[in-house]
């Protein structure tokens, strides 16, 4: 899976400053941004979607979602609000199959999404 965009991200390969990383979890800023704070956060392991979650996994959108937080935090939207997202497939907007958690923040968020 080395032609995967975001599995070359998480090994280092492309010079993407991270925002966060641990065993498990690599976080940076999205290329495109959609809210004046907007990070991507992603599994080291490449998994293509959330339908894929397995048994194996058990703990990986946890250990996103506090990651998420912990950022939410360090940039200070944490009690303005945020909103933590993941896409799923066509339909679901995913444009980039490695699993990955978006959090926007920063702004007004609108419901429903788009
Ligand atoms: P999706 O639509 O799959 O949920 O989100 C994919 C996200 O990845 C998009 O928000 C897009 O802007 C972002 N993205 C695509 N290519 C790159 C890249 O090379 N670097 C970064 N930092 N973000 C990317
Ligand atoms: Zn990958």
């Amino acid at each position: 899976m080395s032609e995967c965009l975001f599995c070359r991200i998480a090994k280092g390969e492309l010079p993407v400053p991270f925002l966060h990383e641990d065993e498990e979890v690599v976080a940076f800023a999205d290329i495109h941004p959609q809210a004046p704070v907007h990070v991507l956060l992603i599994p080291r392991r490449h998994v293509a979607t959330v339908a894929e979650i397995g048994t194996e996994d058990e703990t990986l959108m946890d250990r996103l979602t506090r990651a998420a937080n912990r950022i939410a935090r360090e940039k200070g939207i944490d009690r303005s609000g945020y909103r933590l997202v993941v896409n799923c497939n066509a339909e679901g907007g995913q444009t980039v199959f490695h699993l990955h958690m978006h959090l926007l923040g920063g702004r007004s968020m609108q419901w429903p999404p788009g």
